[in-house]
């Protein structure tokens, strides 16, 4: 798949049963209608982000297309306090998140979900030596 940011071929990051398409270069990530069932196995969550979504009609965001059938894709408004913006595939083939979009879309669909499914996956991932920790007081180490 291409990235509908980069237009350059996407990676994908996958698991005993899931399979996630990762952008390198921006970070973005595309999720497909069963990997999203798959993540938010749980009913509530799944309503929460993907059912309950406005459709913004209006939006300052460029519209991207759909790296899976090309279409123009739509823009989506989820969250309480914080709003989370993403795309999505009109026909819903799955979702676009930005970089740091995901992390806020698990905020606010699954909070107090320590060990689902998605966060294991996503930790397994996405662990780097640098921004694992990041709840932890940081060791400075001045050269
Ligand atoms: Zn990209
Ligand atoms: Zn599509």
């Amino acid at each position: 798949m291409i990235c509908p940011l980069c237009k350059k071929p996407m990676i994908i990051l996958e698991d005993d049963n899931i399979e996630i398409d990762y952008c390198t270069s921006c970070e973005g990530i595309w999720l497909d209608a069963n990997e999203l069932e798959l993540l938010f196995a749980d009913e509530t969550a799944y309503n929460k982000v993907i059912a309950a979504g406005e459709v913004l009609e209006k939006s300052s965001e460029r519209k991207r297309r759909c790296p899976g059938c090309r279409k123009k894709m739509i823009k989506i408004q989820v969250g309480g306090e914080q709003q989370i913006t993403y795309d999505a595939c009109p026909q819903g083939e799955g979702i676009w998140l930005d970089k740091g979009e995901l992390d806020g879309i698990l905020k606010f669909g699954l909070p107090e979900r320590e060990g689902m499914e998605i966060q294991r996956f996503l930790g397994t991932m996405f662990q780097s030596p640098d921004s694992k920790v990041s709840d932890e007081s940081p060791e400075r180490s001045d050269p």
